[in-house]
């Protein structure tokens, strides 16, 4: 109890400079609240208008969205941000894997195999030559962007994490690489996080998972590290104010009212974007999946078309963010949703502690997971669905690496820069794919996709230039080209 008091202490002295508490749960609500607007098809048109034209969305209208009933109204919400997605993002979609790490964990969420609580987990930290092998495994398979996911753990210092990076990215098997690494761990302090940025990771992520207070003090107990709201809250920012300017935030689906957390999520972009210039460089919204011990009965289900919503609307209240939908959903709603806004999956996934090595590619083993996948599909099969819906696989990280991160990271939503720079690079990326990876019959759609993509480019020089490039790939080992 006492290591508690002092553990409290130390994390209120590691506050950001402008920690607050920026959700009124009142406010949130009172903006859910009918007020007729919501049936106004031109007060609808304005706000999706303004989306439309990069213009970010305030609490008001993204509410406004939300409060929506009307069918063909909700239509309309729809197809805008496919129109939003196909602007921003063009016709690309980003490939990652998880890679989980260790499941110790000193909190006890009540939503989560790996809790404290569940003795039944078999609980596991990945040494370094385990690590060595899922990772060798990831690029067998043609994976070049990986998150890397902790428990909340003494052992898992940012020293840790840290040396987990440098090690990630030191792993190279045959024309593989790792090229970027992104985190999914607890909060850090402002030391920690510059710990981490200096091993060169891309994306720091630290989901809420609920905003609504209420909601977040029943699944976080009080007496655990993740009780604490405010620090939670705070987490991205002290990110911030230690250099790490390229962050992701997230909810739970399923915890709280869905419409309360997108508001939620859209306050904490603003709040950033308004602090430190530069809003989220992802949102996640993961949605409750069962997983070990776990009864679904106090949560908020929330159904598939439901869902389908919430990402439309997240869409077109953020235009700049990427929008990651996780294997958690199966293959029938991922397939649906990569129209209406989705930019990053991640696939042939295993969230096994070990589980690229150790599983078989049917099984799970409930006991080392967190929670059960709902898209147990290879890269391959995901990528061969991805180019029969006319889009580009990609697994580029040029932003990334040429400094393109922070502020710079909005320029995309440019006019020119995805035909410039995201859709070559893509193609680029998905060629190496194509050459050193792909099923005989992947490779074959997808060549007669890249050949398509290209004859889109309208700029000649630039298409002669890609096209070089691509002849590279396909007849050199020379990779890892980009512009
Ligand atoms: N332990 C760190 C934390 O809690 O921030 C790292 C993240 S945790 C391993 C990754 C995320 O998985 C959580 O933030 C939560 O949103 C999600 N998650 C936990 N239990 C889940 C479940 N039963 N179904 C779906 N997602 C879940
Ligand atoms: Fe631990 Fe994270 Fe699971 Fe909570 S969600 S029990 S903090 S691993």
């Amino acid at each position: 109890m006492k290591d508690q008091g002092i553990k409290r202490i130390r994390k209120f002295s590691s506050l950001s400079s402008t920690a607050k508490d920026f959700i009124d749960d009142g406010l949130l609500f009172s903006l859910l609240t009918p007020d007729g607007k919501e049936d106004d098809s031109a007060a609808v048109e304005a706000v999706i208008q303004k989306s439309l034209s990069k213009t970010a969305l305030n609490l008001e209208d993204t509410a406004l969205l939300l409060r929506v009933r009307k069918p063909e109204l909700q239509e309309k919400i729809l197809e805008a941000a496919n129109r939003l997605k196909r602007n921003i993002y063009g016709n690309r979609i980003v490939l990652f894997a998880p890679l989980y790490l260790g499941n110790r964990c000193i909190n006890d969420c009540a939503y989560c195999g790996f809790r404290k609580s569940n003795r039944e987990a078999i609980r596991r930290t990945l040494t370094p030559s385990l690590i060595r092998k899922q990772v060798e495994t990831l690029e067998d398979h043609g994976h070049k962007r990986l998150i890397l996911v902790f428990g909340e753990h003494p052992r898992y210092t940012p020293e840790f994490i840290a040396d987990t990076v440098r090690l990630v990215y030191s792993v190279k098997k045959g024309m593989g690489s790792i090229r970027r690494v992104n985190i999914n761990a607890a909060p850090l302090d402002h030391e920690g996080y510059r710990t981490v940025k200096q091993a060169g990771i891309g994306t720091y992520q630290v989901f809420q998972e609920t905003y609504h207070h209420d909601t977040y003090r029943k699944v976080h107990p009080e007496n655990t590290a993740k009780g604490d709201y405010l620090y939670r809250l705070d987490a991205l920012s002290r990110a911030f104010e230690s250099g790490c300017d390229d962050v992701g935030i997230g909810v739970l689906v399923g915890l709280a009212d869905w419409r309360f957390d997108v508001l939620g999520l859209v306050a904490h972009a603003l709040f950033l974007q308004d602090r430190y210039g530069v809003g989220p460089h992802t949102i996640s919204f993961p949605r409750l999946r069962p997983a070990q011990g776990i009864t679904m009965d106090p949560f908020r289900k929330v159904s598939d078309e439901d869902f389908i919503r919430m990402v439309a609307i997240l869409r077109l209240s953020v235009y700049y963010t990427g929008m990651i939908l996780t294997a958690r959903e199966e293959p029938g709603v991922r397939d649906r949703l990569f129209d209406f806004g989705v930019s990053q999956i991640d696939a042939g996934s295993r969230i096994e502690l070990g589980g690229y090595t150790e599983i078989g590619d049917a099984q799970q083993v409930i006991q080392r997971e967190q929670f059960q996948l709902g898209d147990m599909r290879s890269l391959d099969e995901v990528i061969r669905q991805l180019v029969k819906q006319g889009l580009i696989p990609s697994f580029c990280t040029a932003c990334y690496r040429l400094g393109r991160t922070g502020e710079h990271f909005m320029e995309l939503a440019i006019p020119g820069f995805i035909e410039r720079f995201c859709s070559p690079n893509a193609l680029l990326t998905f060629q190496e794919y194509l050459t050193d990876y792909a099923s005989p019959e992947t490779r074959v759609e997808g060549e007669k996709l890249v050949n398509r993509e290209l004859a889109k480019i309208s700029d000649e020089k630039r298409r002669e230039l890609v096209r070089k490039r691509l002849e590279q790939i396909r007849t050199t080992e020379d990779r890892d080209l980009y512009f």
